[in-house]
């Protein structure tokens, strides 16, 4: 039997600045094809956040069919935007836009993503997390983790960042706490340590963002949301660990279901990275 999604020629794309190395369109078109979907997901470099308008006006009437949102407007186009999904009002941040009726709506897929690969490749939930970095994507790994039951512990080099989310995630996710990034600070057991820096990203390939002289990551597991390159300065040090493809991967995959409502088969997003 066929469906409207069958005959519909999805409109997709990004809203970013720069977005030069973007991986999104791969991922995209990948999932389009999986799914037997004509289509087509462009770029849409945004200079600043007076230009984002027109595009979400093209979403409320139909010539878009949906959009992510990336590095620097994830917090800026919330203005801008009819509702929020409980998810993205708890963070504070989308990464996807889709329509409803005529309301273009806001949801934060990084949450759910980050959530689900973990689950697939880390440890059980349920011990201590440590987050290093405290800005949108630390935000909703520290919302993912509070809400699977982990205890957690934002750290950053401006503390006063870490206690913000905290503060502010408090209504939605209970007690975080906050520290700074520094090595005296860091002596406690936690099971999980998650970079949501941008530290060890290219080039920049020789910096970790563990401060030296901390204690060894002797018995955690580290999840890093850099995958570029796949193996971090910090992954070397850690004795288990994953880099952040997965959780890029079901951020895209869940996006696209709520454009298309296909449930994309993930290995067909492996495949084209
Ligand atoms: P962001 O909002 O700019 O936040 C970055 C955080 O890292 C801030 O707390 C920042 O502190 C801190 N930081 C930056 N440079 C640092 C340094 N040298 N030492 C210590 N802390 C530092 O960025 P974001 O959107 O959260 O993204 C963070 C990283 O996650 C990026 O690499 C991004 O590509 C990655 N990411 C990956 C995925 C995925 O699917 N794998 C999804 C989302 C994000 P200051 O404010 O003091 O600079």
């Amino acid at each position: 039997m066929s469906s409207i999604t069958d005959f519909a020629n999805f409109q997709l794309g990004l809203l970013g600045w720069p977005l030069g190395h973007s991986l999104s369109p791969r991922l995209h078109q990948a999932a389009l094809q999986a799914c037997r979907l004509s289509g087509e997901y462009q770029l849409y470099p945004v200079q600043n956040a007076g230009q984002l308008k027109p595009y979400l006006m093209q979403v409320r009437c139909g010539k878009l069919d949906g959009l992510n949102v990336t590095i620097p407007y994830k917090q800026a186009v919330l203005p801008l935007l009819d509702d929020l999904t409980p998810t993205a009002r708890a963070v504070g941040a989308v990464n996807t836009l889709y329509r409803s009726g005529s309301q273009v709506v806001g949801d934060n897929t990084d949450v759910p993503g980050f959530l689900a690969d973990l689950q697939r490749i880390g440890p059980a939930s349920g011990g201590a997390a440590l987050v290093l970095g405290a800005g949108g994507a630390a935000r909703a790994v520290v919302y993912a983790l509070s809400r699977a039951g982990w205890q957690v512990t934002v750290a950053a080099r401006r503390v006063e960042q870490a206690q913000a989310l905290a503060d502010n995630l408090r209504p939605f996710a209970g007690a975080v706490s906050a520290l700074p990034l520094e090595k005296d600070a860091l002596t406690f057991d936690f099971q999980l340590l998650v970079n949501a820096t941008p530290v060890g990203m290219h080039p920049h390939t020789q910096a970790n963002p563990w401060p030296e002289g901390a204690p060894l990551l002797a018995n955690c597991f580290v999840y890093d949301l850099v995958y570029n390159p796949a193996q971090t300065m910090l992954l070397q040090q850690a004795p288990a660990g994953s880099n952040g493809l997965g959780m890029l991967i079901e951020q895209a995959a869940l996006a696209f279901e709520l454009w298309t409502g296909r449930n994309v088969p993930r290995q067909a997003l492996w495949e084209a990275l």
